[in-house]
């Protein structure tokens, strides 16, 4: 079965809901179609210990067509093959009478790589990889954890025009406009840790949380040598998330990656970004370049350039 671009975007923009949510777990996306192509059930991986996307969307296919007749499963990534903390998607697939299966990027983990095409054909069931670099995105943190037992790391800096992060008091906060705040918030309900150093809770004494939606699999990480941290900053007193603490950077990425965590987020400061610069732990690196100069001056007095006209610029670089 062929499929277009619209119908592709749809089973990436299932997996992406679960981003953010899933961990140790991937986000995963899955459509149910006719032998006549038409879409017949949905489903994405909510979070772990939840139904796969596979069996999401044959259930779909169960409450809202149960006279279709299932032919051919689209999903974003191989389906698994091992019983994990619910049973193989692959004997979901067997049962569930589907002719042929499309996955979007294959299980990163070497050992279990194409390892449901062989499960599904010894039952009759074909199997396609269509490659997708979108796919392979959304996977990225899942599989570097899996290859590397660290998390993916993104590191977020807003920087002025003449390369400032924060002033001589170290108000970061006041370098980003609302617009970034916009992007950030988005960026910190994709990931399932944000990291910050103990300057940045010090300083600008962050909640790390998302203005939109509440996301309560979110955990919040300080790296602080001293440990020595105000009680009363809001990561701590906010009642909100979970909040970890760490005296070294490289520690704190290699207990999370144990504890199944995919992605984390450092949003400063530029001493702990640059520290894990130097270990070669970044694999992202998102600058924010704000319209506005400092010079030697009080960050509340930067000079705007553009009155106002001119937006933040997003400069992403991958590792
Ligand atoms: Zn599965």
């Amino acid at each position: 079965m062929e499929f277009s671009t619209a119908t592709l975007n749809r089973a990436l923009e299932l997996a992406r809901r679960g981003e953010g949510h899933t961990r140790p777990n991937p986000p995963v996306g899955a459509m149910l179609f006719t032998a006549r192509g038409k879409c017949i059930g949905e489903g994405y991986h909510h979070r772990a210990g939840e139904n796969h996307a596979e069996v999401e969307a044959i259930a779909d296919r169960q409450r809202r067509f149960p006279k279709c007749r299932p032919d051919t499963l689209l999903v974003t990534l191989e389906p698994c093959s091992k019983p994990g903390r619910v049973g193989a998607c692959t004997d979901a697939i067997i049962r569930s009478g589907i002719k042929h299966v499309t996955y979007l990027c294959t299980d990163p983990n070497p050992k279990n790589r194409n390892r449901a095409r062989r499960v599904l054909a010894a039952c009759g069931i074909s199997c396609d990889h269509l490659p997708c670099i979108e796919a392979e995105e959304l996977i990225k943190p899942f599989a570097k954890r899996v290859k590397t037992g660290l998390p993916y790391v993104t590191v977020k800096l807003a920087m002025t025009l003449d390369g400032k992060f924060a002033d001589n008091w170290g108000d970061g906060k006041w370098i980003s406009s609302e617009e970034s705040r916009v992007v950030t918030g988005r960026l910190r309900e994709r990931v399932d840790a944000i990291m910050v150093g103990a300057e940045t809770v010090r300083k600008d004494d962050p909640s790390l949380l998302s203005h939109g939606k509440p996301n309560p699999d979110l955990v919040r990480v300080v790296v602080s040598r001293s440990g020595k941290l105000p009680k009363k900053a809001q990561v701590f007193a906010d009642g909100q998330n979970q909040t970890l603490v760490f005296d070294d950077p490289r520690v704190a990425l290699t207990e999370l990656g144990k504890a199944g965590f995919n992605h984390v987020l450092c949003e400063g400061g530029a001493g702990l970004a640059t520290s894990l610069v130097e270990q070669g732990l970044v694999d992202e690196w998102l600058t924010v370049l704000c319209p506005k100069v400092i010079g030697n001056r009080h960050i509340r007095d930067a000079a705007l350039l553009g009155a106002g006209k001119l937006k933040d610029l997003h400069i992403c670089l991958r590792a």
